[in-house]
């Protein structure tokens, strides 16, 4: 794990639960004393902060230990029924900014890097993270990483586009820049082209799940790419130099469907 120097972990208290959007921590009920702010309890993935009591850890992590719609999953090869609409995703090239939040590393766009239409919503991309090793799992084997496009509509809905990652493969050129901005966090201008960043093959796994990281929010649209994406064991090593093991185990299903579609991808 990386050490930040204790004025910059301050500075990006809003930012720190990983999956959440940059405004998310808000929404405690307002009766005195208030507990204290998502972004500024500590939580890990192992010991005495680590999954297995984050929802004990904080008034408004609760959704952690007794929510019934939590995140990651394991996942099916191939969901049997079909997903309703169809979404579809514009990507635009922009540059953006590597941020180290203390769990993971953010590559933050400047502009718009893309926004996915679906069921009558607009989810704009706000941030992209990863996890090592994947959080949702295939049929229960993890791949060896996992990143997390976290898009979200004006009202705060969130739709969270997962792509899965497997090491072995060529340098990505299209990953490079995250992997430069993981190596050296705090880096900007960095090139974003998120059509270029995804899988080719359009199909997906959708269900209702959460947050994967406190407050474990619930209400959250997982869409995951079936096909993983390939990264060198060079790009796979300098992520893990970053952050290693910062992955949620998988949570009960309980009564959830998961659903297949594909995903229709402009680019402007
Ligand atoms: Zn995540």
């Amino acid at each position: 794990m990386k050490k930040l120097a204790l004025p910059v972990v301050l500075l990006l208290a809003p930012l720190l639960a990983s999956c959440a959007p940059g405004s998310a921590a808000d929404g405690a009920a307002s009766e005195a004393p208030p507990p204290p702010a998502a972004g500024e309890v500590h939580w890990s993935y192992e010991g005495e902060e680590g999954p297995d009591e984050w929802g004990e850890l904080a008034a408004d992590f609760a959704a952690c230990e007794d929510g019934d719609a939590q995140s990651p999953i394991d996942l099916p090869d191939h969901a049997g029924q079909k997903v309703t609409g169809h979404p579809r995703i514009t990507s635009s090239r922009t540059v953006g900014e590597s941020v180290d939040t203390g769990h993971t590393i953010q590559l933050v766009p400047d502009g718009d890097a893309s926004e996915i239409e679906w069921k009558g919503n607009e989810f704009g991309l706000d941030q992209v993270h990863f996890h090592m090793p994947s959080e949702h799992t295939v049929e229960g084997k993890a791949l060896d990483a996992e990143f997390h496009f976290v898009h979200t509509t004006e009202s705060g809905k969130v739709l969270v586009l997962g792509v899965l990652a497997q090491g072995g493969g060529v340098d990505n050129k299209a990953w490079q820049p995250f992997v430069d901005g993981a190596a050296e966090p705090g880096s900007d201008e960095l090139p974003i082209d998120v059509a270029a960043m995804l899988p080719a093959d359009p199909t997906f796994e959708e269900y209702a799940g959460s947050l994967t990281t406190p407050p474990c929010t619930e209400g959250v649209d997982w869409v995951i790419y079936h096909e993983p994406i390939e990264l060198s064991a060079e790009q796979i090593a300098v992520l893990k130099g970053a952050y290693e093991g910062n992955a949620r185990p998988t949570q009960p299903q309980g009564t959830r469907e998961a659903y297949e579609g594909t995903i229709t991808l402009n680019q402007d």
